[in-house]
């Protein structure tokens, strides 16, 4: 006769949970916690969570952690790594507690609807758009020279670019890419992309809490980067960069591999030269968080974007470590429909109303994520029509001529 599962006590799953906090590198430290609320306080959605970090941990601490689990605000996490920043005794927040608990409320069936779906068509083509792998190249049609696919070339090509799913498949992203190769050949830079090898670097889903999801992606793009030779990765996706910096090394997959504004501020003797029409506008940068505070990478978009002759570049309150995050990270950019029934705004908005103020002509932004967030947020801030969004690689391809 079969048994009746007994689920297990309050106790035993916040033992259990905690006890599985000790597997991540630094996870040990949320021990130290000394419920000061600075994660909180710091938090863009911290006012709406039930169990914003340091709630979290108390929670844990009087051993009722299944509340955790039943509450759908966890949701509201985009990743930003704002709490992880400020924490004065350094517990990984961001990719250890509040990743490790979304991975439970997945295992507890407490998912929005709309990140399922981003799950789902992960898994079944490769990218969270649910658009045909095959079609991964399609942006590069008319590109002159030619975009080289690698299994076309069959050569060995100095840089592999990753161009990530919102850069081959959105409509906003695919002209991102397009300026980004025009640059790429003007400086004469031997590359390649995988095109329909290619799947998603598999972060936004791991932060999401589906990490076997984001290791079956690795293997897949590990066994990809493995068929060529290549220098170096570059990519225009802060989060491919995050992945293949931080977590592929962990499963044996590992290269050098950097952002496009770091390649590209590496080779700025080379660039100005070709930067020879005039941008004239005031121009502010948005830095991503896994570009910025996730991976320390501020100062090579804005040495590109000082570059540009006529560019008056002008920082927001908010820069550099204190950024504010545009949402999309963590799953955030497949449930703006559950965050806006929660918060009836959007954290685009909030950086839409600060570039604004600062009399900015122009917000400028380095990951895919964010040109179209912004650019949807323009239309609903009263007054913010006139703000243009465009990618750095977009603003050194205009200012080569394109
Ligand atoms: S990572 Fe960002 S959104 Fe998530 S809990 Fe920390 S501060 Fe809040
Ligand atoms: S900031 Fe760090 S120490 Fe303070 S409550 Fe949050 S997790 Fe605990």
């Amino acid at each position: 006769m079969a048994t009746a599962t007994v689920p297990p006590s309050s106790a035993t799953f916040s033992k259990s949970f905690y006890a599985s906090l000790h597997e991540i590198p630094g996870g040990e430290k949320v021990r130290t916690c000394l419920q000061c609320g600075t994660c909180n306080g710091v938090c863009p959605f911290g006012y709406l969570m039930d169990y914003p970090p340091g709630k979290m941990i108390a929670a844990l601490r009087a051993q009722r952690f299944e509340r955790v689990t039943e509450a759908e605000t966890v949701w509201m996490c985009v990743s930003c790594y704002a709490c992880s920043q400020v924490c004065p005794v350094r517990i990984p927040l961001t990719a250890g507690l509040m990743t490790r608990a979304k991975e439970e409320l997945l295992l507890a069936g407490n998912i929005p609807s709309e990140l399922q779906i981003a799950l789902e068509n992960t898994q079944r083509y490769g990218n969270p758009l649910g658009e045909s792998p095959r079609k991964r190249a399609d942006w590069a049609k008319g590109v002159k020279p030619r975009v080289p696919i690698m299994s076309e070339e069959r050569r060995p090509v100095e840089v592999l670019w990753f161009v990530g799913d919102y850069g081959s498949y959105h409509p906003r992203v695919q002209p991102v890419s397009r300026a980004l190769a025009n640059v790429f050949n003007a400086l004469r830079i031997d590359f390649g992309i995988l095109g329909a090898e290619e799947v998603s670097d598999g972060d936004s889903q791991r932060l999401a809490g589906e990490r076997g999801l984001f290791e079956m992606l690795a293997a897949k793009n590990g066994r990809a980067f493995s068929q060529y030779e290549f220098k170096e990765i570059v990519t225009g996706d802060p989060h491919a960069y995050n992945a293949f910096k931080n977590e592929y090394p962990r499963l044996g997959i590992a290269y050098p591999v950097r952002h496009y504004t770091e390649f590209l501020a590496e080779r700025l003797d080379a660039l100005k030269p070709l930067l020879k029409h005039e941008v004239n506008a005031r121009v502010t940068y948005h830095d991503p968080c896994y570009l910025g505070r996730a991976n320390g990478v501020f100062e090579a978009p804005r040495q590109l974007l000082s570059a540009i002759p006529g560019i008056e570049l002008v920082e927001m309150p908010h820069n550099r470590t204190t950024s504010l995050c545009c949402g999309g990270g963590g799953g955030g950019m497949w449930i703006d429909g559950f965050q806006w029934e929660k918060a009836h705004t959007r954290l685009s908005e909030w950086r839409v109303r600060e570039a604004m103020k600062v009399g900015a002509d122009i917000l400028a932004v380095a990951c895919p994520y964010e040109a179209p967030r912004f650019e949807d947020a323009t239309k609903t801030v009263p007054g913010a029509a006139r703000l243009i969004v465009r990618d750095i690689a977009e603003l050194l391809a205009e200012a080569m001529g394109d």
